[in-house]
């Protein structure tokens, strides 16, 4: 314990110093690339949809943020306009940044805004959801690698470009997520509809200016599904318009959505680009409102952890089983037996557990960000920040692995859609087992209480 204290106490002191000398706490680095597909490509998001997709209502981006300390710590923020996000192509471009620039694994974290509009990348579970050939397997993989080097480009840019930096943390709220376990949508909006389950309305926000105050990036985060549309067009949906709506607000700011706990959450009522654009603009409005108002400076080092956990299924489909969902009329089940038969005649048995990633970062004592794999429900969100004060905590999702939905243990045990049944559109063996929340609470836990600060 007096070595832990003495530790800290150490790096405080070098911080403060080096804070001194060089007047701004951080440096910071931010920008963005263009992602539409230039090609027809497969949307994902819809099963329903029966062709390839080549025009766009308007660009879709990479965004990055890059974080440095007083010494020398960095963080890699990048957030994409895309639906998935599979363990394979993050695995692989984590792994490039990492031999090109020096960042660790754990100082890196991809997230995706989750756009219904937006193309899937490269995976298994495409062939599950789309009724896709190999010609679109192959344009799907020939995208996944062409967004890789931009991403790789985009990160040597900021890593050429930190410069002195201030950041604050905020919140402010937008209310156009509503639970979509606990509300019919066609209800939604009629005379005397009150919305029912839980939400998180919520938006935090990060500020970064540079010495002379001026906004050069502002990240923010809402807990809702990108899914206020379903076209044939390219679109980032509601965060992508506010992604727009700030940098046309403040045209030297790099305006940079972080998706929040919205696993359960859409945003309704829906089905119309205006409302798209009105759901943007209200959380743009909501940003411009934090960074309007004082906001709470953020100071100390940054560090941040990733471990993957180890996350139980429930009781694992035999291959009689498998061999009844091949010839049963629902056409996913079927597509995912055969998958996982073929796997089985290989000689490879189904993993009973997936290891899930869960990161955070710290930056001094003033902010905890949490980034969970998968598609969170908001029952996490709100638990964080009561367990850790909502001033200071950031809980966002879709981050490193878009693996599976992630329910609370409420939702797993409820069942439905999130509590189980889309593990099939997934890709997944089997529901999750029982006792999954405690675990991942406990691994965010342990991380933010731990004490590695040191180099
Ligand atoms: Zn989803």
């Amino acid at each position: 314990m007096h070595y832990t204290w003495t530790l800290r106490l150490s790096v405080a002191l070098a911080f403060a110093v080096t804070s001194l000398v060089h007047g701004a706490e951080y440096r910071a680095a931010s920008g963005a690339v263009v992602i539409t597909p230039e090609g027809p490509l497969w949307a994902g998001g819809y099963a329903s949809r029966t062709k390839p997709v080549s025009e766009k209502v308007h660009d879709l981006h990479a965004k990055g943020l890059l974080l440095e300390d007083g010494q020398d710590r960095r963080f890699l923020l990048i957030s994409l306009e895309v639906i998935t996000l599979p363990a394979p192509f993050v695995d692989s471009v984590t792994k490039r940044i990492s031999e090109a620039h020096g960042l660790t694994r754990e100082q890196i974290t991809l997230i995706c805004t989750h756009t219904h509009c937006g193309p899937p990348l490269h995976a298994i579970e495409d062939r599950i959801i789309y009724p896709i050939d190999d010609t679109q397997v192959a344009a799907l993989k020939r995208y996944s690698e062409v967004l890789e080097g931009k991403i790789l480009s985009l990160t040597a840019e900021l890593m050429g470009d930190l410069q002195p930096a201030h950041l604050a943390f905020g919140n402010g709220t937008a209310g156009f997520g509503v639970n979509r376990r606990n509300n019919k949508e066609s209800e939604v909006g009629k005379p005397g509809f009150v919305a029912q389950g839980p939400v998180d309305h919520d938006v935090p926000v990060l500020r970064v200016t540079d010495p002379d105050g001026k906004l050069t990036a502002v990240a923010f985060g809402y807990a809702c599904h990108a899914t206020t549309v379903e076209l044939y067009q390219w679109s980032g949906d509601y965060p992508g318009f506010a992604q727009a709506a700030l940098e046309a607000s403040h045209p030297d700011a790099t305006a940079i959505f972080v998706t929040g706990c919205g696993g359960d959450i859409n945003p309704l009522p829906r089905r119309e680009l205006r409302l798209a654009q009105e759901y943007g603009k209200s959380l743009a409005d909501a940003v411009d409102d934090v960074l309007q108002t004082p906001m709470r400076p953020l100071t100390g080092p940054i560090r941040s952890q990733l471990e993957r956990i180890s996350l139980d299924f429930d009781t694992l489909p035999t291959r009689e089983t498998l061999q009844a969902d091949l010839k049963g009329d629902d056409v996913y089940h079927a597509r995912r037996a055969k998958i996982l038969l073929e796997q089985l005649d290989k000689g490879i048995p189904i993993a009973p557990n997936y290891p899930v990633p869960i990161q955070t970062l710290q930056i001094g004592d003033s902010l905890n960000a949490i980034f969970l794999g998968g598609e969170a429900v908001v029952d996490y969100s709100l638990r964080f920040k009561k367990e850790l004060g909502k001033e200071s905590t950031w809980v966002a999702t879709y981050a490193n692995d878009l693996c599976a939905y992630i329910p609370s243990e409420r939702v797993r045990a409820e069942g439905g859609y999130e509590g189980g049944k889309a593990m099939v559109y997934q890709g997944r063996p089997a529901p999750w087992a029982p006792g999954l929340e405690e675990k991942i609470v406990n691994e965010v836990h342990r991380q933010l209480s731990s004490t590695v600060t040191t180099e």
